[in-house]
């Protein structure tokens, strides 16, 4: 069931500059993370906030569960809000912090949802410190309570991970997404990190300068990129060239499948782990490059004028200066 929808949000900041956001839409349904992902500068941060009611859409329409909300203030729209820098009181206590969203309820009945949700984020034995006295992480977790503490079926998060250090924020990326499962609270995630959009979102939209250009699982987006700034912002990627004729095409490395139909003239994303290396002293290519990562290797491999990324297990170690082959074999992506 839809939840929220998004439908041609628009705003310009600044008269004869582009828009800030463009035309973005998209569904969400109840319980539902959805990632928008996309580099620096390109609307995450407005397109969250017009959904949160802190900015007015030029154009557009936002509606909650079949409700228009468009132009209700934040407070009316009972939309959950997770800021990056976590917006805590730094004079209340951390169970105070908790407390602050329950209001409405009777002393004791908030007193007790707040250490329902301290214990629910792991922390009932620190609801007497002040905010400065936890980690960061733990900060985190505080800001996540306070927000869940009023199950609102809708929490917005700006860059929630962005203040941890990188252990942290993977282990604590996961227990925000299984306390907002646990709680039924569907999800936006603002992020710039790929790997953090893949690792806990239901879906990702990826945007770039203003729009949502592609809306999917992150496995679909991952396969089967719309554009070659899509491939390479999620993972990495080689852009060939090739002429398509329905689901093959023709490339210098031979005739290969597509991953969906194309014709004439293509560009081709093809990722790093679907090339095979082989050593072969008379091969048409050499290893320019290697590095170690443990689990695999990735290497860099000239062939002609074309430099290729290649990852491969990590069986076989090819060195630096070998003659070798290289071989796609999985099918590859036309590119808009
Ligand atoms: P992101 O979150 O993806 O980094 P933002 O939504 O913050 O991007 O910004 C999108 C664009 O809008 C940027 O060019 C930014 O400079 C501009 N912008 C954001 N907020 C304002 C504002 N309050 N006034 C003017 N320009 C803004
Ligand atoms: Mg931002």
């Amino acid at each position: 069931k839809i939840l929220l929808s998004v439908e041609k949000l628009r705003k310009q900041f600044t008269k004869g500059e582009a828009a800030a956001v463009e035309r973005v839409s998209f569904d969400l349904g109840e319980g539902e993370m959805l990632a928008l992902l996309g580099p620096s500068g390109c609307g995450k941060t407005t397109t969250l906030r017009m959904i949160g009611g802190f900015e007015t859409p030029d154009d557009g329409r936002i509606a909650l569960n079949g409700r228009d909300i468009t132009h209700l203030p934040p407070e009316a729209r009972g939309i959950g809000f997770v800021f990056q820098d976590y917006a805590l009181f730094p004079h209340l206590s951390v169970l105070d912090n908790v407390k602050f969203g329950l209001r409405k309820l009777s002393r004791p009945q908030a007193e007790a949802r707040a250490r329902e949700m301290l214990a629910l984020v792991g922390l009932e034995a620190l609801g007497a410190r002040k905010p400065h006295e936890l980690s960061g992480g733990q900060q985190q977790r505080v800001a996540l309570a306070r927000t869940l503490a009023v199950a609102p079926p809708l929490v917005l998060l700006d860059e929630p991970f962005s203040n941890l250090d990188a252990a942290m924020r993977v282990e604590t990326r996961q227990e925000v997404r299984k306390l907002l499962k646990a709680a039924g609270s569907a999800a936006i995630l603002v992020t710039h990190d790929q790997e953090e959009a893949m690792a806990v979102a239901d879906r990702i939209a990826v945007m770039e300068k203003g729009r949502v250009i592609q809306i999917g699982t992150p496995d679909e987006i991952y396969r089967n990129p719309v554009s070659a700034f899509v491939a390479s912002f999620l993972g990495r990627s080689n852009i060939l060239a090739g002429t398509a004729s329905g689901m093959e095409v023709k490339t210098e490395f031979g005739t290969l499948p597509l991953s969906r139909a194309a014709n004439g003239a293509v560009s081709l994303s093809v990722r790093p782990e679907q090339i095979m290396l082989e050593a072969d002293p008379d091969g048409p290519a050499s290893v320019v490059g290697r590095e170690f990562r443990g689990h695999d290797q990735l290497y860099w491999v000239q062939e002609g004028e074309r430099c290729m990324l290649v990852i491969s297990g990590a069986g076989a170690m090819i060195d630096v200066g070998a003659r070798v082959r290289l071989r796609i074999c999985d099918c590859v992506v036309p590119l808009a």
